[in-house]
């Protein structure tokens, strides 16, 4: 399912579908994913049809691992998002930012351009909209090349698949919380930790409600293991 990519060969993969003037899109699935698809065909039909499925958490790094599929790494969406800003910046693109809590979008924005000023926020709209449809038309007549698309799984890949086509962007990527990363509402975890892999669990430390949803992932390393007892 995952392409096995360093995260600069993720970047150029991305940087060669935002050239091109059709709809693409980009997953990046953590073992939350995983688990999940299993249960959810539509949604597994929905990773695997995707045009870059990169590998967003340890975890999923592992399990490859396990199974006797190694990927390259991790390529975080954080971090494919901010090459996909920097691409854009180099050729003064359109951004539109979909989802997150109202005005987090707009603080994000905000924040982006500082950085990257040679790029158009054509648009944000908050990710608690009643019709998709709706929230498509807005985003359409705002005229993206690039489209962030944050309204947690399995949510923003089906609405990708489901409507990206229609909004003209060139490239939609499913970021999950990204936007509250943006706007500086969430912290993310020290770079040495980054390093270590243990990203998750510096989630875990400053948000200990998370546990009950993470103590399911070393499911996905128990899974993988007996996919590859089988082989
Ligand atoms: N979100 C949204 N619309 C929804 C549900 C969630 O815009 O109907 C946003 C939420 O505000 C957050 C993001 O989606 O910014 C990701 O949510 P969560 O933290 O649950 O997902 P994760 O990134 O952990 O997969």
């Amino acid at each position: 399912m995952f392409d096995d990519l360093t995260r600069e060969e993720a970047a150029q993969a991305g940087a060669a579908l935002l050239a091109e003037d059709k709809f693409h899109y980009v997953v990046t699935p953590n073992p939350e994913f995983i688990l999940a698809a299993e249960k959810d065909p539509e949604f597994l039909q929905v990773l695997n049809g995707a045009d870059l499925v990169l590998a967003d958490g340890i975890g999923v790094v592992y399990s490859a691992k396990i199974q006797g599929t190694p990927l390259k790494g991790r390529v975080t969406g954080i971090a494919f998002a901010e090459d996909m800003l920097s691409c854009l910046d180099g050729r003064g693109g359109r951004l539109y930012l979909l989802g997150a809590k109202p005005g987090v979008a707009e603080e994000a924005g905000r924040r982006i351009l500082e950085r990257h000023p040679n790029i158009t926020l054509c648009g944000t709209q908050d990710g608690y909209f009643r019709d998709e449809e709706e929230a498509l038309l807005k985003v359409a007549a705002a005229r993206p090349d690039l489209l962030f698309v944050c309204l947690g799984a399995p949510k923003q890949e089906k609405w990708m698949a489901r409507w990206g086509r229609h909004t003209g962007a060139r490239l939609a990527i499913g970021l999950g919380g990204a936007l509250d990363v943006f706007a500086g509402r969430v912290e993310r975890a020290p770079e040495s930790w980054q390093k270590l892999g243990l990203e998750w669990a510096y989630r875990l430390k400053k948000e200990p409600r998370r546990a009950g949803r993470m103590a399911k992932l070393p499911l996905v390393l128990v899974k993988a293991a007996g996919r590859r007892m089988k082989k």
